[in-house]
């Protein structure tokens, strides 16, 4: 028996209209992957190999894994997500068997799309990982992606990988057939935390004083990732709640103060530093 669970293969349901903003990426990613699926007879017509594999980076909480998930709900596949920490084992072969049952449930559950989060973790550059386990992993790895774009039957096992450090990923995995599509995903814009707020509020009872624009604008929210929004919502929701006197226990609403109180709490995480690789 491994150490390494086995990865669940999962129907995710999530819709480009769960994803605030970020219209070019969702773009982007439409194109390269749901065109080949719906229309498979232009790539054949161009001959043009649809791509296998995409590699989403950028700083953390900014919707990398709902962009993967967004993709297999749209094109109907499966879902399988790994964290690249979880594959490593201090076992000898151990992580290059989980590696290679991974690449097989996902072939017998195609079509289905592989999402390796923190894949630096597994993919660093050669010579760099401190040992040749790490090297003889991201060997695999290749050999894997080379696999699934060579053989016709598992032709579609998209893979989606995302870091936040792309400057140390070995260049050979974004060789063209492998991760050669290279996109960023960077922090939303006030238009992009406009819908985020949108979202992150939807259902929740809000009184009429709150202005979502103003919330949205550069001057009170510049530099909040989508994860930090979404956050802001639900504390701005329990301020309402706790808030809240033994006269009027019924009907919470969030008010303006309160969301601008959660914001005063909550400050951005994203430093200049982490936006240096991009
Ligand atoms: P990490 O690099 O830390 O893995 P990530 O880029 O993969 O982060 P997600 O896991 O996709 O980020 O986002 C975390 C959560 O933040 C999501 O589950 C969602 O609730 C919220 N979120 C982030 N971006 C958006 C967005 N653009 N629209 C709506 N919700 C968002």
């Amino acid at each position: 028996p491994s150490a390494i669970k086995s990865v669940a293969v999962e129907i995710p349901h999530v819709s480009w209209s769960d994803i605030g903003g970020m219209d070019h990426v969702k773009m982007i990613l439409k194109e390269s992957i749901e065109l080949p699926l719906t229309h498979p007879h232009l790539f054949e017509m161009m001959r043009v190999p649809p791509p296998r594999g995409i590699l989403l980076y950028g700083p953390p909480g900014c919707s990398k894994t709902l962009m993967a998930r967004a993709i297999a709900t749209s094109g109907n596949m499966n879902f399988l997500a790994v964290k690249g920490p979880e594959l490593l084992s201090k076992w000898l072969g151990e992580s290059e068997r989980a590696l290679a049952s991974l690449f097989r449930r996902a072939r017998l559950a195609s079509p289905s799309v592989i999402f390796f989060d923190e894949l630096d973790a597994i993919a660093q550059k050669r010579g760099s990982s401190g040992g040749s386990g790490g090297d003889r992993l991201l060997s695999q790895l290749l050999t894997e992606l080379d696999g699934v774009s060579s053989d016709g039957r598992s032709s579609r096992v998209v893979i989606v990988g995302a870091t936040n450090r792309p400057d140390i990923l070995d260049p050979a995995l974004t060789r063209p057939g492998r991760m050669d599509r290279k996109i960023y995903v960077g922090l939303p814009n006030a238009d992009g935390r406009e819908s985020i707020f949108g979202i992150g509020l939807r259902g929740k009872r809000c009184h009429e004083d709150v202005d979502v624009s103003k919330i949205a604008s550069d001057d009170i929210s510049h530099g909040y990732s989508g994860a930090e929004i979404v956050a802001i919502c639900r504390d701005a929701a329990l301020l309402a709640i706790g808030e809240m006197d033994d006269g009027n226990m019924e009907q919470p609403q969030i008010r303006m103060c309160h969301l601008l109180e959660a914001i005063k709490n909550l400050k951005p995480r994203t430093t200049s530093e982490m936006l240096y690789f991009y």
